[in-house]
């Protein structure tokens, strides 16, 4: 790390690719193949969750069939993507295995720590937004709660932990110190931890699942977790690849629309951009037969991986495409015809949870 320059920066749109790197400076593990025979969800069978901070305590919790708080969260900063929807698929499978949830839909943290939102009341429409996704991707009213309708317990516990990360430490970690991100970053700590306090579920293992570059709010929530005076556990966190964008070089994000399909996407706007999306494909169709693609750098086929459950058929697709047997027009109109069935149907059940959504922001 370099003075005033932290490797991972949580707040940057940039996709992290030397994993190693990041692995070696910051002392996480490779997620153990081992505990992929209890965990059957495509993250896993994919290797698309590829590291862990003590996940050893989440497992033997699943396999005991004892609970355990499955913890994350949304900073309402813009429409959900097909990224985000990796979190809340992440999140429903904990959700499936008995966890407690607790899905905070972060509307101080994105005014807070975002300067396009520029007042609570952009922050707490977004919230809603945001929400009715959450609610039609299987997540229900009980499993979510929004920051800025949080009781005062949990207030009184972030104003407490707040008190115990210095402005030095702040700066060490993130590598500046700005009070809008300072505030949002004690709300996340107080999100990760507040559901281990004796007036929530009391002490137990927690797991929340994270881009790598998230790792520095997880780095500081266990350090806090252990010198706060409460009887907590450490909070565990496994770390997944991120999706990235449809064009080359950066993550899937809000603030590049074209690098995204959004779950508001028109249909046709989400054809096009599938359609315009970067592939491992070959200038010609003889060619393309001839050498076959290249899948692994594809973002048609990145969609698939995420997103597309039959294992066997996503297989076939990355070999045949290797071989020069699939071309990419055929494997473009597969994936978008995938993502258009999934759009329509779960833009009809969002419209659905518009009301219940509203009801949680606003009351
Ligand atoms: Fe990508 Fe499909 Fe083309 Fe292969 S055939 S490079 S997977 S779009």
């Amino acid at each position: 790390m370099t003075e005033n320059k932290p490797l991972i920066d949580p707040w940057s749109s940039n996709n992290i690719t030397d994993y190693e790197h990041v692995f070696k400076e910051f002392g996480l593990k490779a997620f153990n193949d081992e505990w992929k025979k209890d965990l059957d969800h495509l993250l896993f069978r994919r290797n698309l969750v590829i590291a862990e901070r003590d996940f050893a305590k989440v497992i033997a919790r699943i396999k005991a069939k004892k609970p355990f708080v499955n913890i994350t969260g949304i900073a309402s900063s813009g429409p959900l993507h097909f990224g985000h929807k990796v979190d809340i698929d992440l999140f429903r499978f904990f959700k499936e295995k008995g966890a407690r949830n607790y899905f905070a839909v972060s509307d101080i943290d994105a005014y807070c720590s975002r300067d396009k939102i520029t007042a609570m009341k952009q922050a707490k429409e977004l919230a809603v937004n945001n929400l009715k996704h959450v609610l039609s991707l299987g997540l229900s009213e009980k499993d979510v709660y929004v920051q800025s309708r949080k009781e005062q317990r949990y207030y009184e516990f972030a104003f407490e932990l707040s008190k115990k990360i210095t402005n030095n430490e702040f700066e060490a970690v993130y590598g500046h110190v700005n009070l809008g991100k300072i505030s949002a970053a004690i709300l996340q700590y107080g999100d990760i931890l507040h559901p281990q306090l004796s007036e929530y579920e009391g002490k137990m293992p927690s797991i929340t699942g994270i881009g790598l570059d998230q790792d520095p709010h997880a780095r500081v929530t266990r350090d806090i977790a252990q010198r706060l005076g409460y009887d907590l556990e450490v909070p565990s966190f496994i770390y997944f690849k991120h999706q990235s964008g449809l064009r080359e070089g950066k993550k899937m994000s809000s603030s590049e629309p074209n690098t995204a399909i959004f779950l508001d996407d028109n249909l046709k706007d989400a054809e096009k951009k599938l359609m315009g999306a970067f592939t491992g494909g070959r200038n010609t169709i003889e060619e393309q037969r001839k050498l076959g693609g290249n899948p692994d750098i594809c973002k048609v086929h990145e969609m698939l991986k995420f997103h597309y459950e039959d294992d066997k058929e996503v297989e076939r697709i990355f070999t045949e495409c290797r071989q020069g047997k699939w071309l990419c027009g055929d494997c473009k109109k597969f994936c978008a015809n995938f993502v258009l069935k999934f759009l329509e149907k779960h833009q009809k059940e969002a419209e659905k949870k518009q009301k219940t959504a509203e009801k949680i922001v606003y009351g």
